[in-house]
Parts: structure tokens; sequence; C-alpha cells
């Protein structure tokens, strides 16, 4: 269990970086497994919220990443002039089934890519209204949070013009319509209440994440779309963590059979680094180059950490893969739901999965506390997990996509036993982390 540096990095780093859940502080890891100071292992059924998308200590990113750090490339650190960064971006953009030519602005989080994509966008269009969805969480900068929805940052100002709407949530459906069209009537009402022409982007997650790992229902974004460009909009896909191959294809937008007009990728794109990129048509992304200096974007050590991401993604098979690993998954948890009330809802798509906990089946009551008390259980048994939600009672996984298929049996069991264990956390013992 915890040792000593759980207390020290309390002490020491701020609680503004820190969201607790359960005293677990990582010494080191391997695979789709962490390990705490005593050489206890824990299965990562989180992947750092999908951070680690290759795993632990993967020799490709090992690699990678020795080979560039030991390259004296100081000097063209700046403004991903570097070898990595090129090539990095013709990968990204040759992935990419946009018509036209796209280029790449590579940043260091999902929150500064989100930012600059709705700089861009503003800055190119000169429109400055926005269209985002209640739930979403598209970052932790001012700009980024201004056109978020998410509970969490219920305080944070918002853009002028921000039209927030609810997400089509099948489980929770809007207006009791769970095919999502009624949230489609309400975009076209909001479009009509405002000046033509002021309304630059429209952000969306393809699988809304920290929103309660929502996947919208089929067809949902291909009408989206079809309403936002009759208006002039552009569609930004938030893929920072559904993205790159994760949800059973390369990027979650081809589920949907539509294509974004803008891609933001972030999270397992550095698996583990921090990196993040915007796809976008050169007309944005020329646009808004000439007003930023960058110090560290598109370094060559994160870019060739993204590289050998996407490399080992194709050599590995790791999109297939995913989606295998993820009907595994939720087989196992549609087995779990046999045997506890508490599981109302299992969803997702590939390695990102989300299970709704509720108190009552019929009214669908979040479980909130239920959820805390089942991470923090599974925690001591060897299990990291988190959750999300606007009420905090969405279990999400969103695993190493190299995690093994006994890794996730392992995980389904452990989560049994999680289950069954619950009421052994008190009140007390879950009051003491911090949730939203
Ligand atoms: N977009 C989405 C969809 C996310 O899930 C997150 C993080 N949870 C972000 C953006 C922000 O990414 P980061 O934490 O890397 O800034």
């Amino acid at each position: 269990m915890a040792g000593n540096l759980y207390g020290r990095d309390g002490a020491a780093i701020g609680s503004l970086q820190k969201l607790r859940f359960f005293p677990l502080a990582v010494a080191g890891g391997q695979g789709a497994r962490l390990v705490e100071e005593d050489g206890r292992e824990l299965i990562d059924l989180s992947g750092a919220w999908g951070a680690a998308s290759l795993g632990y200590g993967h020799p490709a990113i090992i690699e990678a990443v020795s080979r560039a750090a030991a390259n004296p490339a100081g000097a063209s650190i700046l403004s991903a002039s570097n070898a990595p960064a090129v090539a990095l971006a013709e990968r990204l953009t040759a992935s990419f089934p946009g018509r036209g030519t796209h280029k790449v602005w590579f940043g260091h989080s999902g929150s500064d890519a989100n930012e600059a994509a709705y700089r861009a966008i503003t800055r190119a269009t000169g429109r400055t209204g926005v269209i985002a969805f209640i739930g979403a969480y598209h970052g932790c900068t001012v700009g980024s949070m201004a056109f978020s929805g998410h509970s969490v940052q219920a305080d944070a100002a918002k853009a002028d013009g921000l039209i927030l709407l609810p997400y089509p949530d099948p489980y929770r459906p809007y207006q009791d319509d769970p095919t999502g069209d009624a949230v489609l009537a309400l975009l076209k009402e909001r479009l009509a209440a405002v000046p033509a022409g002021s309304i630059a982007a429209a952000f969306i997650e393809p699988i809304q994440s920290d929103g309660g790992l929502i996947v919208p229902p089929d067809g949902f974004l291909r009408k989206f779309a079809d309403i936002c460009r009759a208006h002039g909009i552009s569609v930004v896909c938030d893929e920072v963590k559904v993205g790159l191959a994760r949800s059973g294809r390369l990027h979650c937008f081809e589920h949907e059979g539509f294509v974004p007009d803008i891609l933001v990728l972030g999270k397992g794109l550095g698996g583990g680094l921090p990196l993040s990129a915007v796809i976008a048509p050169a007309e944005i992304l020329d646009c808004a180059s000439a007003f930023a200096m960058q110090t560290l974007h598109g370094n060559p050590v994160c870019a060739a950490a993204g590289l050998a991401v996407l490399e080992t993604i194709e050599a590995e098979n790791l999109t297939t893969a995913a989606e295998r690993k993820g009907k595994l998954l939720r087989e196992g948890l549609a087995r779990l739901a046999e045997r506890h009330e508490l599981i109302g809802d299992i969803r997702g798509r590939g390695l990102a999965c989300g299970v709704e906990l509720v108190r009552n089946r019929q009214s669908r009551e979040p479980a909130r506390a239920e959820t805390a008390k089942l991470i923090y259980r599974a925690y001591e048994l060897g299990l990291v997990l988190y959750y999300v939600g606007m009420n905090g009672n969405v279990l999400e996984m969103t695993p190493p996509l190299t995690m093994t298929e006994d890794e996730v049996r392992h995980a389904v069991n452990l989560l049994d036993q999680a289950f069954t264990e619950l009421s052994t956390v008190s009140d007390t013992l879950v009051s003491q982390f911090a949730g939203w």
C-alpha cells in the first residue's frame, strides 16, 4: 500500500494539481501494471485517463525517447522544426481522411490544444461564438474552460456567445428522446436566435468522456455536423481521451461515418509524455501562426514518443486489439450486472468503457457514494480506476491498449470482489478524498 511518497507528495505538491481518489503514489510500472513503493502491483484499468496508451515501459517509447534525448537537437527545439515533429505531423495528416490540405499544431496537453483550435478558428473566421455540450471537459486553461460544460468547472467564466447543448445520452435522454433528434431541434432553435455568421466552431467529443463516458446514438454526429456546416460552423472533434485506436478505430469519428473539420488529440498520443495535436485545414492553422510564441511545442523528445505510439499501434495491431479486448471487458461486466444491482448501464467502444452505477434500476438514481466506495475498494484489492460523470457515478475504464486478455479477465474478477465488498469502505474514509 501507500508508502512514504504519499505523505511527501501531499506536503510538497499543491492540491490544485491533484485529484485524490485513494492513497496511491506510484513508484513504477510495467505494461498495464502500476507498482507502489512496497512492490505491490495494481492493474491499471484507467491507464492514467487514457494517456498510457502503450502501458508503462514500452520498449518502443523508451528507445525513441532515449534516441531523441541523446541527439543534441537543442538548437532546433523551437517551433517544431525538428525531424521527429515534422515526421509526426506528416503521419498525422496522412491518417486524417479530410479533403484539402491539412496541417498540424503541437501542444503539451488536451487543454492547450483545444484552446489553440478555438484561438485559430475564431481568428481565421472572425467569428467568436462557440457551440459545446453540457458535461464536456475540454481542458483546464482559462480558454478551454470557457467553452467546457462540466460541473467541476461550474464557476469558470464562459465565452461570450457560448451555446451549451445537452449531450445526447441514450441512458438519460434529453426530452425522453433516445435518438438525439430533440437535441438537434434545440440546436436549430438556438442557431435561429443568434446573428447569422456569428458562430465559429462546434466542439464535440465523439464519446463524451469526463461527462460520463457517453456514446451518442447512431447517426447523431453526422446530423449534428450537417446542421453546423449549413451555418458555416466548423466541427471540432475532441478525441483527446478516446482517439488513436482506443475506440477500436484509429479515429473515433470513423464509427460515425463523418469527418470533422478539425481533430484534437492528446493523452495517448504521447504515450505518457506531454504531447497534443490539432489537425486542421491549412488556412486555419497558417492564419494563427503569427501571434504565438511557443517554446517547447513540438519538441523532439515528445514528438519522438508520438511517432513511436503511432508506429506501435500499427505494428502491434492495437486498433483491432482494442476492439477485441473492449468486447471481452464489456462481456465480463455484463456478467457482473447479473449479480450486482448497482450496475445500471454498461457502454463504450473498444477500450473506452463506462459503467453507470444507480441505486435503483427503474428510477436510475445516481449511486454517487457507492461509486466512490467501489473505486476505493478496488484500489485496496489492486485495481486502479476512477469515476467520471456529472453525478460522479460512472466508472471509467480506459486501460493501456496493450493490456493482456488475462489482465482484462483478472480486472473483471477484482471488480466483482469490489462490488461484493463495497460496504467494507466507510463514509469517512471516502470523504477524505476529493471527487467531483
Ligand atoms: N479533452 C478531453 C476529452 C479530455 O478528456 C481531457 C482531460 N480529461 C482534456 C481535453 C484535457 O486534457 P489535458 O488534461 O491533457 O489538458
